[in-house]
């Protein structure tokens, strides 16, 4: 059994619960994992209450946590092949994905926010008689909750930058992926973190393990990422504490092909912006708008390109798209594309669940395209998490402006276009997190990352995830002359 990990050990789970981790490619049963109750989440946050007031983490230096952080990222590197192993077989997605750029950006995460709390400025004011500075203690006890999509490469997005400032941690992974998280904690204990640091609880929200991680006292912050309904959910329940929330949620966001765009980029781009990690991801480019003028050729050459796209077992280096991970989320998915027909839409490739061969023992949906769909229509507005692709037609580069703004999602935004005026007066008019321009995916983890409307509540990245992570206090002194 997986179990939990409390104050450095392995912990089973106080009533004796579990449930099953399955491969999303062929059902294979992966692990019984420990069912957390109210009781373990009291234990974790026990564990981390007193590894933060009683324990060497929070007091040690920068440069101290630093070392460890960095040794944390070796062991993330010295098992590489294992975790990406782990990754792929748990969640679906493919083998290259998660060898070459989900768990290289584990190691990353740790490295880059071991680094920044080491190295980040600070300010101080030298006023006549006057010395004003701030200090950035830790806040304290962390709450992370994430989601299956990305599981250890978004864990250590909220864990790396929490322990780089000083907090120590309890995790909650999603239910559907919680191999690597549990692994992740032996290697950051072997690595030397000291206990009660880092804890994992496994299990489900509401009144099961994750509930009370948003409503305990004991809890400094709380840092979420999954869907904008669980994090209204956890917003409330951390309100009676006003305990600060990050949260980081669904997108629908639009990806504009202007007709002046180099289409031997725009169309790779936008397939991978839709396409990669099977549409399930919040950033996806999954409202695709294109100047009339390129339409149909850009849709055509498109929708050609994502029907060659390989999909199949996710071990395998030559495919593209893995299994989605649950049945209940292809029926989601595959309801979307019979409720677009209903609304006017068109299937111009793909549609129907896989089931040939041994891709009928997964989750199998192919890259799907759709035309004829206003932007009123609900699968063009609520988020799919999935292979589906909205075309959209526009004139002008205000209405475009117009449909990509009328969207309760803010998360991100992408833009193919050679003209550089125009890209800025959209960057800056956006409704959006993040905007690329003829790219997509590429992070500086220094700028700010969140969304906007139901995308999300705060920023994290550099100095955003130091002033959440942190309670900057000012500091003023007076010198006697
Ligand atoms: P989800 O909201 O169903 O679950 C996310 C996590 O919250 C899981 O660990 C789950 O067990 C937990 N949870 C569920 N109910 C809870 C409750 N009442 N209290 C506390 N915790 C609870 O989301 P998901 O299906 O795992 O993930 C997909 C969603 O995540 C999509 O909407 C996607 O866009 C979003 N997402 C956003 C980002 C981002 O950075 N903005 C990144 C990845 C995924």
């Amino acid at each position: 059994m997986i179990e939990h990990f409390i104050a450095g050990s392995a912990t089973p789970p106080a009533d004796g619960r579990t449930f099953e981790s399955r491969d999303p490619h062929d059902g294979t049963l992966l692990a019984t994992v420990a069912r957390g109750s109210a009781e373990d989440a009291d234990r974790a946050l026990a564990a981390a209450r007193a590894a933060f007031d009683d324990g060497p983490w929070p007091g040690m230096t920068p440069q101290q946590r630093r070392a460890i952080l960095y040794a944390v990222g070796d062991a993330v590197d010295a098992h590489r092949e294992e975790l990406a192993e782990l990754e792929t077989r748990d969640g679906g997605k493919t083998i290259t994905q998660s060898l070459h750029a989900e768990i290289p950006r584990v190691a990353h995460n740790l490295r880059f926010f071991a680094d920044y709390a080491a190295m980040a400025p600070n300010e101080a004011y030298p006023d006549g008689p006057l010395l004003s500075y701030t200090l950035y203690p830790p806040a304290g006890v962390v709450s992370a909750i994430s989601p299956w999509n990305a599981p250890l490469m978004l864990a250590t997005w909220k864990i790396a930058p929490a322990l780089a400032f000083g907090n120590v941690c309890v995790l909650k992974p999603a239910p559907q992926t919680p191999l690597t998280a549990a692994r992740f904690a032996e290697l950051a204990a072997g690595a030397g973190l000291p206990e009660g640091v880092l804890n994992v609880v496994h299990g489900f929200g509401g009144e099961e393990v994750a509930g009370p991680l948003t409503t305990d006292p004991r809890v400094d912050r709380i840092t979420f990422t999954g869907s904008s309904a669980t994090g209204a959910t956890i917003l409330a329940a951390a309100a009676p504490n006003l305990t600060p929330v990050s949260a980081e949620l669904g997108g629908k966001s639009a990806n504009i092909v202007f007709d002046d765009a180099d289409l031997d980029v725009a169309v790779p781009m936008s397939l991978r912006a839709i396409f990669g990690g099977n549409g399930q991801v919040c950033l996806s480019g999954s409202r695709l708008l294109v100047q009339r003028g390129i339409h149909d050729e850009f849709v055509a050459r498109f929708a050609e390109e994502a029907a060659k796209l390989t999909v199949g077992d996710p071990k395998s280096h030559d495919t593209f798209l893995g299994p989605l991970i649950e049945q209940r989320h292809l029926d989601k998915v595959h309801g979307y594309v019979e409720l677009a027909q209903t609304e006017g839409g068109k299937v111009v490739t793909g549609g129907a669940r896989l089931t040939q061969g041994e891709l009928s023992r997964g989750f199998y949906y192919p890259p799907t395209v759709i035309t004829g769909l206003t932007n009123q229509a609900r699968t063009a507005r609520e988020e799919i998490f999935g292979p589906v692709e909205t075309v959209l037609p526009f004139d002008t580069e205000s209405e475009a402006l117009a449909i990509t703004n009328d969207s309760p999602y803010g998360l991100a935004g992408i833009l193919f276009t050679r003209d550089l005026d125009r890209a800025h007066r959209l960057a800056a008019r956006w409704k959006a997190g993040t905007v690329w321009v003829n790219c997509f995916f590429e992070r500086d983890l220094r700028l700010p990352f969140g969304g906007e409307g139901i995308s999300g509540v705060g920023r994290e990245g550099g100095r955003y995830s130091r002033e959440f992570f942190t309670e900057p206090r000012a500091v003023t002194l007076k010198i006697r002359g």
